[in-house]
């Protein structure tokens, strides 16, 4: 008999679960505790059930647990890059960005990044997991896993989730919102919505999607150009849904859900940041509710080393200052992201990609 893994299984399945197991129904309700709000890795550690009722889950349930193939910590920033092995032997990665020390919050909050696929099939040029192509999403318990496993490794409480890491959280939408009903559920993890931001490629049908759906948590948008024919070179998704699309989609959101959006912009020098840019992304920020924050590039050489993307070049501090400014001269609400981990490749699918590379140089020099 397959056993069943409880883990990623919202309180409803879970409780479908225990009773096709014969058990009654509130059963579920303790294991939904201990497996989020304790944190348990095994049935033996629920104390509050009984000894037969371990052992009957034990034979025909399992609590999926992730190795920690490696890990780095920034000497910089103390921003920890996990690199998770799964059970079929890919790997995926999480990053845990402690704050700024001078940040307001700097005290109480701990943000995690979060990948939903190993790879990506979205192919975006400044993107170092684009080069891995697409292997496959992301489980319910893989997606919880990452939180869980990051939290064993720090006694600070992790306060804010990013879905920012590897691949498109729209491709892996029921996955990754039964992960969100998880982390969320006062019951399960526990976490405010307005802590979880899903920051999207470019999937106009999903946010129109989330808006119908009343969705709590917080919506990003990777614009990094207003001209479709430089976002499509960035991000070959454009073709797809196009900047109108993309921005009438975030009205929409905007309009249903009484919620603001985050433009998130990264400034490549001679490539998005003319006036013409500035004066177009100031007419998209008129039309909504957002921010924009402007984000610092993390190079990304070695997975990239010819064509396009070798000659994509982020802005220096003083040029992604001066795009600030133009953008705060015409009211429009900017920030510059702080910029996490940069010692360390913390970067989307930067260590993984890293790490495969290694492995298939080790294996070459092998053979
Ligand atoms: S930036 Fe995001 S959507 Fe684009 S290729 Fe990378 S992981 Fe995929």
């Amino acid at each position: 008999m397959t056993k069943t893994n409880v883990k990623g299984l919202t309180l409803g399945a879970l409780e479908q679960f225990i009773v096709s197991i014969g058990e009654p129904k509130y059963r579920a309700g303790q294991i939904y505790q201990w497996l989020y709000k304790y944190r348990v890795s095994s049935f033996d550690e629920m104390t509050n059930l009984s000894v037969p009722l371990r052992q009957k889950l034990s034979e025909s349930a399992t609590i999926e647990q992730f190795t920690v193939a490696t890990f780095q910590t920034s000497k910089t920033d103390g921003t920890v890059k996990f690199l998770y092995e799964l059970s079929d032997g890919k790997k995926i990665e999480t990053v845990l960005i402690p704050p700024r020390p001078t940040a307001v919050d700097a005290e109480e909050r701990m943000t995690l990044c979060v990948s939903t696929q190993i790879g990506c099939a979205l192919d975006c040029t400044f993107c170092a997991t684009a080069s891995m192509g697409f292997l496959r999403n992301l489980t319910v318990s893989e997606i919880l896993n990452q939180f869980i496993t990051a939290q064993a490794s720090t006694v600070k409480p992790i306060t804010n989730i990013v879905f920012m890491g590897m691949g498109e959280p729209m491709l892996n939408y029921e996955n990754m919102m039964a992960a969100v009903e998880i982390l969320t559920d006062q019951h399960g993890v526990g976490l405010s919505p307005k802590r979880i931001t899903l920051s999207t490629a470019g999937y106009a049908n999903y946010i129109r999607k989330m808006a119908d759906e009343d969705r709590k948590i917080k919506l990003a948008l990777s614009l990094h150009s207003m001209r479709n024919e430089v976002r499509t070179e960035l991000m070959p998704i454009t073709k797809k849904f196009d900047v109108e699309a993309l921005i009438s989609a975030l009205e929409y959101y905007n309009k249903k859900t009484k919620k603001s959006v985050m433009l998130e912009y990264i400034v490549f020098t001679g490539v998005n940041d003319t006036d013409e840019d500035v004066r177009l992304l100031v007419k998209a920020a008129r039309r909504l509710d957002c921010r924009v924050n402007l984000i610092p590039f993390h190079s990304i050489e070695f997975t990239h080393p010819k064509g396009y993307s070798a000659s994509l070049h982020g802005a220096s501090r003083a040029g992604l200052e001066q795009f600030w400014q133009k953008l705060r001269d015409q009211n429009v609400t900017t920030f510059i992201r702080h910029s996490a981990g940069v010692d360390i490749d913390a970067a989307c699918g930067q260590l993984a990609v890293k790490t495969e590379k290694l492995e298939i140089n080790h294996e070459s020099t092998r053979h």
